[in-house]
């Protein structure tokens, strides 16, 4: 396989992008190598633009359930282009698709339209905030919430601390009332309440984490969880910006009975259009602007070519209920392809499906939190990457990232990625 002119298009881009890349997690940074350009998708398929054909297991990090390309939802957007791209007042799509997210969600009577995951989550915070009046918020180590400054805390596991930031340029006296735990842990979080002085205005978790690798969390940890909020008058952020309409329909609620009271959503509702959202109860949300004091604002915020993206991907969605059980299907076969020629050669490997995520570390430990995600073998995985790459196949290019299975992603692909790792771990070892 040839990567000349993707070779010759990231030196070109390097001079001008830093790092190459718009978003740091496609730099092919953790695993050696160059990234490859996308010319198009097609299906469950990526073309390079040296016309490399790859099984695509990215997705474009989860937005695209229904592959690319999709016809339907092609058609819709073009229609809604032609109408004109942006007005900055109301559409009837905004709320089209409000209502298909309020008649869905247990938690959400009512919802606000952002551009973007980190925007969702950013909002939902200062929501919580200003409803509960208290500053002080729970995050746990090896959650991703998007990057904005607040959030973007992981250092400090094991212990509940004060968090301090991950990167340089967020002032640590904006995440000084960011309280750290760890995943699964329910002492940690108790340690964190006692911890705060003023109180604390939430916790935010990924009630199905998906951004150390894939990793749920324990039903008895998130209702342990609820309880504690519950005493402290702490609202509880389910933030499903990855998981929602990935690991059932519904996210987490079709999987587990825990109600959170604010859900934060991205990524699928868009259908690869930028999107976000956060819903929550009609007396919370009557605290946001205008309806009240709590202040939020975009000028492309409910975009009306997003909204009808995402309206026909969820329509379509709805109108099949046996379409998550093939993803399942699906994601479940690879894992056990995967694994099953991993344990032929003596690799250690864990595997996790939920829905059509999937997850999978060199690692012979089960993955409870960040730590434990943290003995894996990345070293075995960024070589592995590049033979399954070499071979078509396009993983994650981390091994703390989630794998997705889109609709157009076919049997026969499944049964071709799975040959390919066998033959990849052959030449590995
Ligand atoms: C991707 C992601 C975000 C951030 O969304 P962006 O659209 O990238 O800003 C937030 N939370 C979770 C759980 C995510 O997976």
């Amino acid at each position: 396989m040839s990567y000349k002119k993707s070779e010759l298009a990231f030196k070109e881009a390097y001079q001008v992008i830093p790092g190459g890349v718009d978003s740091p997690v496609r730099a092919f940074s953790s695993v050696g190598g160059t990234p490859v350009f996308i010319e198009r998708g097609e299906g469950g398929e990526l073309i390079d633009i040296d016309g490399n054909r790859y099984i695509d297991f990215v997705q474009s990090w989860g937005p695209l359930i229904w592959g690319h390309a999709d016809k339907d939802i092609e058609k819709s957007v073009i229609e809604a282009v032609k109408r004109g791209l942006s007005f900055g007042a109301p559409t009837l799509g905004e709320t089209d698709l409000a209502n298909e997210i309020v008649e869905m969600f247990d938690s959400i009577e009512k919802v606000r339209f952002v551009s973007s995951g980190t925007e969702a989550v950013m909002s939902a915070i200062r929501l919580a905030r200003g409803y509960t009046k208290r500053d002080d918020f729970i995050k746990f180590t090896g959650c991703y919430h998007g990057h904005a400054d607040s959030l973007l805390v992981q250092a400090g596991s094991g212990m509940a601390t004060f968090g301090s930031p991950s990167s340089p340029g967020v002032p640590a006296d904006l995440t000084k009332h960011t309280l750290l735990a760890t995943y699964n842990d329910i002492e940690s979080v108790k340690a964190c309440f006692a911890q705060s002085e003023n109180g604390v205005s939430s916790v935010i978790i990924e009630p199905i984490a998906g951004n150390m690798g894939l990793v749920p969390a324990d039903e008895a940890f998130l209702e342990e969880l609820r309880v504690l909020c519950d005493e402290h008058g702490a609202l509880l952020i389910f933030d499903e910006v990855m998981s929602g309409f990935r690991a059932s329909i519904t996210g987490y609620q079709g999987i587990g009975a825990v109600k959170p009271d604010i859900v934060t959503l991205g990524k699928v509702i868009g259908a690869g259009m930028p999107v976000g959202a956060f819903g929550t109860r009609k007396e919370i949300m009557a605290e946001l602007s205008p309806e009240g004091p709590i202040y939020q604002a975009g000028t492309l915020s409910g975009n009306p070519v997003a909204m009808s993206a995402g309206l026909t991907s969820l329509k379509k969605l709805k109108a099949d209920p046996t379409i998550y059980k093939i993803l399942e299907k699906r994601a479940t076969r690879l894992m056990e392809g995967f694994k099953a020629s991993a344990d032929e050669l003596n690799i250690p490997m864990v595997t996790t499906v939920r829905g059509s995520m999937f997850g999978f570390y060199f690692s012979d430990k089960e993955v409870k939190n960040f730590n434990d995600a943290l003995e894996n073998n990345s070293e075995l995985f960024g070589k592995f990457h590049g033979k399954m790459l070499e071979k078509g196949v396009y993983l994650a290019c981390s091994s703390y990232e989630t794998g997705f299975i889109s609709i157009a992603t076919t049997d026969e692909m499944i049964e071709k990625a799975i040959k390919a790792c066998k033959e990849s771990l052959n030449e590995l070892i």
